[in-house]
C-alpha cells in the first residue's frame, strides 16, 4: 500500500512533483520528498500506526510541519505545508490519530502535501512514493508472557488469544494491562 493512502485514508490524491533532481532554470535542484495534490481541499492527515511525534511547528519558510517516527518499519515521515497541526512533540500516535490537515503554509504552489521520508536513525531522504507500506505477516506458534498484575505472571500461547499477527509489545496504561499485536487492519490492543 502507498504510504500517502494510509496518511489521507483515501486514494484520490495525485503526484504534483516527484522525488529527486530537477532543473530550476539552469540550476540542478533536489526535491527531497513527493508532493501530493488534493484537488485544492484541506484533507486531514492521520497517523498510520504506532509512532511518536518527533517535532512539529513552523519552519523558517513558514511551512507548518509534523515529523513522526514509526519504529516498527524504521522510518520517520515529514508532513509539510499543513494548514493546522493537531499533535504536539513527543505525543504517541496510533493508526488514525489526527495529525492535522493539509494546506499551503510556506508554499507558493497551492494546497498540497509534501511528504518526506528518512530511515529512523538517519537523515538521508528516500522517496516515500516508491516505498511499499505493509504490516508483518502473522507469526503463529509463538508464546507471550502475560502479566496479569504486579504479583501474577501468566503464560498464554498467542494462538489461543490472537487469531493472527505477532505480539508487538506488552504494556500497561493506568493499571490497564494489554498486549498489542498486528493484524491486516492495523495495530489492535487486547486487554487482560
Ligand atoms: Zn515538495
Amino acid at each position: 500500500m502507498n504510504l500517502v493512502s494510509k496518511i489521507f485514508k483515501r486514494t484520490d490524491w495525485y503526484v504534483t512533483c516527484g522525488f529527486g533532481y530537477y532543473r530550476n532554470g539552469g540550476a540542478l535542484e533536489f526535491h527531497c520528498g513527493t508532493d501530493y495534490g488534493t484537488n485544492n481541499q484541506r484533507w486531514n492527515l492521520y497517523g498510520i500506526e504506532k509512532g511518536v511525534v518527533l517535532s512539529c511547528g513552523t519552519d523558517r519558510d513558514g511551512s507548518k510541519y509534523v515529523w513522526v517516527n514509526y519504529p516498527r518499519f524504521d522510518k520517520k515521515l515529514l508532513h509539510c505545508h499543513l494548514d493546522r497541526i493537531d499533535v504536539r512533540a513527543n505525543q504517541e500516535v496510533q493508526e488514525g490519530t489526527l495529525l492535522g490537515c493539509v494546506g499551503n503554509s510556506g508554499s507558493h504552489c497551492g494546497i498540497h502535501l509534501h511528504l518526506g521520508m528518512q530511515p529512523s536513525g538517519d537523515n538521508c531522504y528516500e522517496d516515500p512514493h516508491t516505498y511499499e507500506y505493509s504490516v508483518p505477516a502473522d507469526m503463529m506458534n509463538s508464546y507471550a508472557t502475560v502479566y496479569g498484575g504486579p504479583s501474577t505472571i501468566l503464560y498464554a500461547p498467542i494462538g489461543s488469544v490472537v487469531k493472527n499477527g505477532p505480539i508487538e509489545l506488552l504494556n500497561k496504561e493506568n493499571d490497564f494491562y494489554y498486549m498489542s499485536y498486528w493484524t491486516n487492519s492495523g495495530l489492535l490492543k487486547l486487554p487482560f
